[in-house]
């Protein structure tokens, strides 16, 4: 390894946001005493988050939004000045709707994920039929899971709420956040609360009317803050914004790595350019199955259970209509659509409701969402017949049949990974192994949570994490002042 003195290599693979942040963080802790390398395999940064404009259209091609709730995104505007530029989602029209028999159903009110903690609208309901509403009222007298292991969603909300609950709200709400198999979604990995919920007062219902009252002693409800929130001029304005921060010199576009092996005390860092890089830190900011080949050489047993996280594919197709041309309401943010109803379609957003300025004036712009565990060919067709099948099930669901003055499809082959029953346990034993190889890092969406905001997260603990272990070597990077959200 360098010597005291001498300023260490960073290597960091994958220019998505969890590299980019590894590398905004390096230099902001490092206070640009840092020398590092950024690698891309593409001609661009930003991995997932890609927005396109075309003709006063916004397109998001992955993510369009992330999780207020979570501040490391929110901290990070802050950081790069982008905080002017935060949109929040249209809290007048947040309904979200169902398809089911033949219809679009709004959630009723008061449904917290999928418990209902308002009697009437849910009583009102025409989305679960009586037997169905029965079943999900009994959930106050199923005794608690004694048992502490992992459970799936699918699992728990049939043991306490019932089928017809995970068929029309569960799966396609929860699950499809994942685009994951019900059935195979690790609940403590996705959605911790809830079990501690059941856990902590015997019934999710007693506990979400719990969280209501508590909400409500507190004068929460009325401030009623966005759900989801955005950037003015889409996400990429985020990865756009870090870039414009980094050194030049300090990415390589276009290049992929294609091993990495150990060299001396160092790592040898090959690139597809024919050039290889020496390094003392190697960040590993890339799908977990892409690490694996990489760590192969270094240790194949670890590299088989990063094999091991699944991924699948989907798509998104957004459209541009003429608002004049649909005849529907747009009342809401869009709708979801139950595994059960056998249709090519998993979710479709009302894009330029849930957030302004997606679209001009006169028009609208809507997104729909193709593949995922249960439906991953789909996925994998052209962008045309993407198009076609999009256009298809907006003609059966919302009655459109106009042509479109816009589309768009992105592919996300494998692109999202899995977090199946038993992920908690399965990251610790990777990240155990990985400790016996000092300099690597593993960071991003395949382990401890997909969002923007858990993809930050990720990156600036890594970056934390090389800058406190390089100031015990270096008094360059003694007294770096931690950030709020990792003292927490
Ligand atoms: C369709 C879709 C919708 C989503 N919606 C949301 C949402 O609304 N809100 C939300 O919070 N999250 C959402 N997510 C999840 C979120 O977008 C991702 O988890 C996150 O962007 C992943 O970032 P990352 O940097 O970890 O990975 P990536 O963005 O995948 O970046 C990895 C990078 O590594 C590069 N790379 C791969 N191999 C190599 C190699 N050998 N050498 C060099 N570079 C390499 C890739 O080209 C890529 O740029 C969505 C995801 C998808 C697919």
């Amino acid at each position: 390894m360098a010597h005291d003195g001498a300023m260490k290599k960073i290597v960091i693979i994958g220019g998505g946001i969890t590299g980019l942040a590894t590398a905004f963080y390096l230099q902001e802790y490092a206070r640009g005493a840092v020398d590092y390398t950024l690698i891309e395999s593409t001609p661009r940064l930003g991995g997932k988050i890609a927005s396109a404009h075309e003709n006063g259209f916004i397109i998001e091609g992955g993510p369009d939004s992330f999780l207020a709730q979570k501040t490391a995104m929110l901290d990070l505007c802050r950081t790069l000045r982008l905080d002017d530029q935060l949109i929040g989602s249209n809290s007048a029209e947040r309904t979200t709707y169902v398809w089911s028999r033949g219809r679009l159903h709004p959630i009723p009110e008061g449904m917290m994920l999928m418990a209902p903690t308002m009697v009437l609208p849910f009583l009102r309901s025409r989305l679960i039929s009586w037997h169905g509403k029965v079943r999900m009222g009994m959930e106050m007298f199923i005794p608690k899971r004694v048992k502490d292991e992992d459970e799936s969603l699918a699992s728990f909300v049939r043991r306490r709420l019932g089928a017809e609950a995970l068929d029309k709200i569960a799966a396609p709400l929860m699950a499809g956040i994942f685009a994951a198999d019900p059935e195979k979604l690790s609940l403590q990995s996705t959605f911790p609360r809830i079990p501690e919920m059941e856990k902590k007062h015997g019934s999710l219902l007693r506990g979400m009317m719990e969280k209501k009252r508590a909400q409500a002693r507190h004068g929460s409800q009325h401030k009623c803050p966005p759900m989801f929130m955005s950037l003015y001029g889409g996400l990429q304005d985020l990865t756009d914004a870090i870039f414009a921060q980094l050194h030049p010199k300090s990415f390589r576009l276009n290049c992929r790595v294609l091993t990495v092996r150990p060299h001396a005390d160092q790592y040898r860092i090959a690139l597809s350019d024919g050039s290889c890089i020496l390094a003392d830190d190697v960040i590993f900011a890339t799908p977990a199955y892409v690490t694996a080949d990489l760590i192969q050489q270094i240790d194949p047993a670890l590299a088989s259970k990063l094999r091991a996280i699944r991924y699948v594919s989907t798509a998104t197709v957004s459209l541009g209509f003429k608002r004049s041309d649909i005849i529907h309401p747009l009342n809401g943010f869009g709708f979801v659509v139950p595994h059960s109803e056998k249709r090519k379609i998993t979710a479709c957003s009302w894009s330029s409701v849930k957030f302004n300025h997606r679209a001009p004036d006169d028009c609208a712009l809507i997104r729909v969402f193709v593949g995922g565990a249960r439906a991953e060919s789909l996925a994998e067709q052209d962008e045309a017949a993407l198009v076609h099948l999009a256009r298809q099930e907006l003609h059966a669901i919302m009655g459109i049949t106009a042509t479109p003055v816009l589309t768009k499809a992105y592919r996300w082959h494998r692109g999202n990974p899995q977090y199946e029953l038993g992920h908690r346990a399965r990251i610790t034993e990777i990240e155990q192994i990985a400790a016996w190889h000092p300099g690597l890092h593993l960071a991003g969406a395949a382990y401890h949570g997909a969002g923007i905001p858990d993809c930050i997260q990720s990156g600036m603990k890594t970056a934390l994490e090389i800058v406190k272990k390089l100031a015990h070597a270096n008094s360059t990077y003694r007294d770096v002042p931690l950030p709020v959200s990792i003292q927490a």
